[in-house]
């Protein structure tokens, strides 16, 4: 060991002796020393309707919304309440608040005395029903920001991941008008990154980018949201957006069309991302050669556990990864952001879209994701 780096570890162990020799239940601050309460008390769940109501009418190929509909979900434990949010965009997973809540309620947390058998317990919660994602995703937040804030660290501390390796996060715009969209990408000066949403005509798609070139150079990824459906069309459009310095393209045809999109993916010059072909982790594997990389959303793989394996999945297969969100609050997008150190690109902007976010978290800094030292997924309710 170098004189300097010594110098470094024993002013380190110091420091970490000072705070971690006698543990203390950690209520919301990283900085106190904790210590986890012992199993033998009793998990709680109860989860309540909340609208995400957008600041922007968001348009998409296909779709039109002012307000995405969502469930917050709260864990307890000795006193201690993490937050989970089941947000249910109506055009990704099918769930609505009714069907989500019908699954919750058969949710018994109550025969586990230990919060930190994470494995059994959400096995338990994804064998209760198929499908349910979005609801399963949040009580699985919900109980990793309840054990986090019960050890008083961030999940990308308990993790090890480097806060510093946050990618930017993109910034996204819907479908518009021209006028509205030279709005749009004006309001969106503090991002590096603009996300685009394309997928409809033609025309309608060279005067979006057009335009947005006409007020910036900013880097542009692209999601077409299934719009195209014909390979050699896609195949075309995707070296038209390539000369526009466009980064790379996300579901530019249906989910399901696996041989057209190996197709288009061996002949593009831009990476290509699956995401509406890319639910689960046992999606991961069949879409190699598929896709170059693909999309996680925690509401589509039922939360940061499965998002986790995905992650490693993906990269065991030489896979690109990025991870996006929906029109979702802080408390949802800051669980995403805890895994951001790990991906390639990171489109966790869903709160930044909302006119009534009811959770405080993870920032967004001069266009980068920043995570902060608080526990859980680091969100204080507002
Ligand atoms: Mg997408």
């Amino acid at each position: 060991m170098s004189p300097l780096s010594r110098r470094s570890f024993l002013k380190s162990a110091a420091a970490a002796a000072a705070v971690g020799a006698v543990p203390v239940l950690g209520t919301g601050c990283s900085s106190r020393p904790v210590c986890p309460p012992p199993p033998g008390g009793r998990l709680s769940m109860r989860f309540y309707p909340h609208d995400n109501e957008l600041a922007h009418t968001f348009t998409i190929s296909g779709f039109s919304r002012d307000v995405t509909h969502a469930v917050l979900v709260e864990i307890s434990y000795e006193g201690v309440t993490g937050y989970g949010e089941a947000a249910l965009p109506p055009y990704m997973t099918g769930q609505t608040v009714e069907t989500a809540s019908d699954f919750l309620r058969k949710v018994d947390l109550s025969r586990f005395n230990d919060p930190f058998m994470t494995d059994d317990i959400l096995d338990y919660v994804d064998g209760i029903a198929p499908g349910m994602s979005c609801a399963k995703c949040g009580v699985d937040i919900a109980l990793h920001d309840l054990i986090g804030r019960l050890c008083g660290l961030p999940l990308w501390r308990m993790w090890g991941y480097n806060p510093d390796k946050t990618p930017c996060t993109s910034y996204t715009i819907g479908m518009d008008t021209r006028e509205k969209i030279i709005e749009k990408t004006l309001e969106a000066e503090p991002y590096r990154i603009l996300k685009v949403k394309l997928g409809s005509t033609e025309e309608n798609d060279k005067m979006i980018i057009s335009t947005i070139r006409e007020v910036t150079d900013k880097p542009i990824v692209i999601d077409a949201n299934q719009g195209w459906k014909d390979k050699y069309y896609a195949l075309d459009m995707i070296g038209w957006l390539q000369e526009r310095g466009i980064q790379m393209i996300e579901q530019p045809m249906p989910k399901d069309v696996y041989d057209d999109m190996a197709w288009i993916t061996e002949r593009s010059p831009l990476p290509t991302y699956g995401d509406e072909s890319c639910q689960r982790l046992e999606d991961v594997s069949r879409l190699k050669g598929v896709f170059s990389g693909i999309n996680i959303k925690l509401i589509k793989c039922t939360g940061l556990r499965e998002a986790n394996k995905m992650i490693t999945t993906a990269r065991s297969l030489g896979m690109n990864v990025m991870i996006g969100c929906t029109t979702e609050t802080s408390c949802a997008c800051s669980a995403a952001a805890q895994l951001s150190p790990k991906v390639d690109f990171a489109d966790i902007d869903g709160n930044l879209l909302l006119s009534n976010d009811c959770f405080d978290g993870m920032k967004v800094v001069d266009g980068k994701i920043t995570l902060n030292d608080k526990p859980g997924i680091g969100v204080t309710k507002i």
